[in-house]
């Protein structure tokens, strides 16, 4: 494994990998809903901003819980 080749890092789980493999919040600006305003000030209580880098995996749990929890916004009101 060529360490060199992995120089980004990810927030949550600490792990490095490849650069071009970074995943941030703002690729969720395309999934229809939550908004991607709502995203925002969700990741901001978490205190995750739109520069933050993930990995693959981590950002698929980002996108989980937060659509998650949107859902049980939407159905609490
Ligand atoms: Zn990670």
């Amino acid at each position: 494994m060529n360490s060199k080749t992995k120089n980004a890092q990810c927030k949550r789980c600490l792990g490095m990998f490849k650069e071009k493999e970074i995943y941030t919040i703002q690729q969720l600006q395309y999934r229809k809903s939550p908004s991607y305003q709502w995203t925002r000030e969700f990741f901001d209580v978490l205190e995750i901003g739109e520069w933050d880098s993930f990995c693959e995996s981590c950002m698929n749990y980002h996108k989980k819980i937060s659509h998650d929890i949107w859902m049980k916004y939407c159905n609490s009101i």
